[in-house]
């Protein structure tokens, strides 16, 4: 008989998840709780409108909501933001004052919660602020809830936040998402009035971002320097497995890694982030969490905080976070699936085909809307997603590639098709119906009909923008998106109105504005293999932006009519434009430049040391031999054997040797150009692909030396053993 086995649970997976959910978030059961109810009124109109708080209730709101964190043990605050570095910044301050009298006090004044000044001197600008006003603002966005971090034995209060400069220019990633939210909703609002649609108040953009991640062992992680220093190994040679067999995809996921993701599923609880499915992905150690959908502005929050708190336990648990876009080369990489939507105030989601013939309607109007979005702008799209790490992955035939195309799927295609050629005759409704529009989404949702290979593709009621790298930042894709979208959905509505106003009935206006965004925007359309050589030719054919990399893709930003597209609506100033270009462009080469220097260490510390010990032993252990060759009558030919393999490991260390000589000149050059485009070109073109020859030799050096002289943690180790 054996005995029961004791189940250890902690405390709070004993109690369902609700009766937790959100508890360290300062939500609408705490707001109605702390605040009096006229306050709470107000703020919650203001949560609604999407608008600033107003002073005259941020004293009130503020001490409520230092009792509230208080209580639950929080002895500072802090303004959280996002700086243009693709992460958060936080800068923590003490409730406690100290009265004129001496009397300590904790205090927390509507001021502190609605506007900070941090120090932004040491954050990017792109040049927009110079040092001597380099103050920025940081001012509370009410619609994204505040919430206690973990940290250390205390939590902190913090209050999600805008970073504005002195003179108005947004410093971060959220103020333009936020802006972005705005202009789609002013379009939308504007073309479902058109459709007949009143009373909407605000069209909402929304968010699910599926994370992808790599989990190792922490013990591998602190020894390599690659890892560390740049998120990704800059050598290693893979493994005879590889993921050849797939068997890793929805297979069991081991319990230590499982038991990392319950304690960060039970803290993204607790802050109100709701975490709905786990699963291994397809390349050894890599695992997927995404949420339950929220608006866009949060959705970018609780993913950046849900990066973090992987970070975190991940460290807790004796394992390092991986979150760089492909860490190990000759294994998949890892995205972020950015799922977005628009939907109404009044709860419509305007990409879902509907049950009637007028959610028909409005669904392919809104549609034709998305497909002329990303056809004007499949460059801004690309450019919004271009990074070190992304590079590696887009176009390496296991990510969306470079080229930015829309999957539909077979009945939708269907669809359009028939709209386009006549067949149907749209003047009557009831054909809406006929074509079988409203079984879309249950259709779509067959796994039997998806692209996996598309980089844009129509999901139902939602399109998935799939070729976000897994590190960024979803607000500055989502600030694309939309803003296309307020742009393209502008255009439709001008084309509907002017068929009106030159005499046609708004039904037949309606119908033709989509007849004819269907003929305009089939470039775009491309149900077939994203991954295959036929798409290359397809974009070639089809004047389709390919951008293979970085530098190549953030030229889009020196556009004159993308610059007046993100000017037009109020998402970007000619000057935030510019610092942003600069910031990226900086960022991308400075990036590099930290690889390449990384690999020099690793070559002169680490590798080259390894080898040359190793080709030491060898080389005494053939003179050793020669000595005694002829009394134990070894032939020329068994001699000839061992000296190859000596030759080999010299003639590979010697050309190691050279090669690293060469690349210290080329880090050396980097300086020397005058523009930072010619810079990243440089990059690009001379440094990365003298870093792949310097990795192809060590490579094939790790195959022949002794394991137990090479240092480095190994690629078989690092994935394949547990
Ligand atoms: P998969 O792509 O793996 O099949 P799901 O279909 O479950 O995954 O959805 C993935 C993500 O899409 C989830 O985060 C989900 O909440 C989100 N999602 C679902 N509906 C919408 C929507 N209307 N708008 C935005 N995101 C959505
Ligand atoms: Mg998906």
């Amino acid at each position: 008989m054996h005995k029961n086995k004791e189940v250890h649970l902690s405390s709070e997976s004993k109690v369902p998840v609700s009766a937790y959910y959100g508890s360290l978030t300062f939500d609408h059961k705490a707001m109605r709780a702390r605040l009096p109810k006229e306050v709470f009124a107000a703020l919650q109109d203001t949560i609604k409108a999407g608008k600033k708080i107003p002073e005259s209730i941020a004293g009130v709101v503020a001490h409520g909501m230092k009792e509230w964190a208080m209580e639950k043990g929080a002895t500072h605050y802090t303004h959280w933001f996002q700086p243009m570095t693709g992460s958060t910044a936080e800068k923590h301050d003490a409730f406690l004052s100290i009265d004129r009298d001496g009397t300590p006090i904790e205090r927390f004044s509507g001021e502190q919660l609605i506007q900070g000044e941090p120090d932004a001197s040491s954050f990017p600008s792109g040049g927009m602020r110079t040092t001597f006003e380099a103050r920025g603002y940081t001012a509370w966005d009410p619609s994204s809830p505040a919430f206690l971090m973990k940290g250390g034995n205390n939590l902190t209060l913090c209050i999600p936040t805008v970073f504005i400069s002195y003179h108005g220019e947004a410093l971060d990633s959220k103020t333009p998402l936020l802006r972005s939210m705005d202009a789609v909703s002013k379009s939308a609002i504007r073309l479902l009035e058109i459709l007949g649609v009143n009373g909407v108040t605000r069209v909402k953009t929304f968010a699910g971002c599926e994370q992808e991640y790599f989990l190792i062992d922490k013990k591998f992680y602190i020894q390599r320097p690659d890892l560390v220093m740049t998120g990704r190994t800059l050598l290693g040679a893979l493994p005879p497995k590889g993921q050849q067999l797939e068997d890793h995809y929805f297979g069991s996921i081991p319990d230590r890694v499982l038991e990392f993701m319950q304690d960060v599923e039970q803290e993204l609880y607790l802050l109100g982030i709701p975490a709905k499915t786990r699963h291994n992905e397809v390349a050894p150690h890599q695992f997927e969490i995404a949420p339950i959908f929220e608006e866009a502005n949060v959705a970018a929050d609780h993913n950046l905080l849900t990066m973090e708190v992987m970070r975190k336990v991940a460290d807790k648990k004796g394992f390092a976070l991986l979150l760089f876009e492909k860490p190990f080369a000759g294994i998949n990489g890892s995205g972020k699936h950015n799922n977005w939507s628009i939907g109404t105030n009044t709860g419509i989601n305007l990409l879902d085909p509907g049950d009637t013939p007028e959610e028909n309607i409005q669904f392919l109007v809104f549609l034709v809307a998305v497909l002329k979005g990303v056809l004007k702008r499949s460059d801004v799209l690309r450019m919004s997603i271009a990074s070190i790490g992304n590079d590696h992955r887009l176009g390496a035939n296991e990510a969306p590639p470079a080229v930015v195309t829309v999957f539909l799927g077979e009945l939708l295609e269907n669809v359009l098709d028939a709209i386009e050629s006549g067949k149907t005759d749209l003047k009557t409704e009831k054909q809406f119906l006929d074509l079988g529009l409203s079984q879309v989404p249950s259709l779509n949702k067959d796994y039997t009909d998806r692209n996996r290979t598309s980089p844009f593709a129509f999901t139902g009621n939602k399109f998935e923008f799939r070729a976000v790298g897994s590190s960024q930042s979803p607000s500055v894709p989502n600030m694309v998106l939309n803003t296309l979208m307020a742009e393209a959905i502008d255009d439709v509505a001008d084309a509907i109105e002017a068929k009106i106003a030159a005499g046609k009935d708004r039904s037949s206006a309606i119908l033709e504005a989509i007849r004819e965004g269907i003929t305009a925007t089939k470039a775009i359309r491309y149900p077939g293999d994203n991954y295959s050589e036929a798409l290359q030719i397809a974009a070639k054919e089809r004047g389709l932006p390919n951008m293979k990399n970085t530098p190549q893709a953030l030229r889009t930003l020196e556009k004159a009519d993308v610059r007046a597209m993100f000017v037009k609506y109020g998402v970007l100033s000619e000057e935030e434009i510019h610092s942003r270009l600069h910031i990226r462009l900086e960022r991308y080469i400075k990036g590099i430049d930290i690889e390449a220097r990384t690999l020099q260490l690793m070559l002169k510390t680490i590798v080259i040391p390894d080898v040359s010990e190793y080709q030491g032993d060898i080389g005494s252990s053939f003179n050793n031999l020669l000595a005694a060759a002829e009394s134990i009558g070894l032939s020329d030919a068994a001699i000839g054997s061992q000296a190859k393999y000596l030759k080999d490991l010299a003639e590979g260390l010697s050309e190691l040797i050279d090669l690293a000589a060469e690349l210290d000149e080329l880090v050396e050059k980097i300086e020397s150009f005058a523009t930072e485009f010619e810079k990243a070109d440089f990059c690009v073109e001379t440094l990365l692909p003298h870093m792949v020859k310097v990795r192809e030799v060590a490579d094939k050096l790790e195959l022949l030396v002794d394991r137990s002289r090479w240092q480095l943690p190994t690629y078989l180790e690092m994935l394949f053993e547990h």
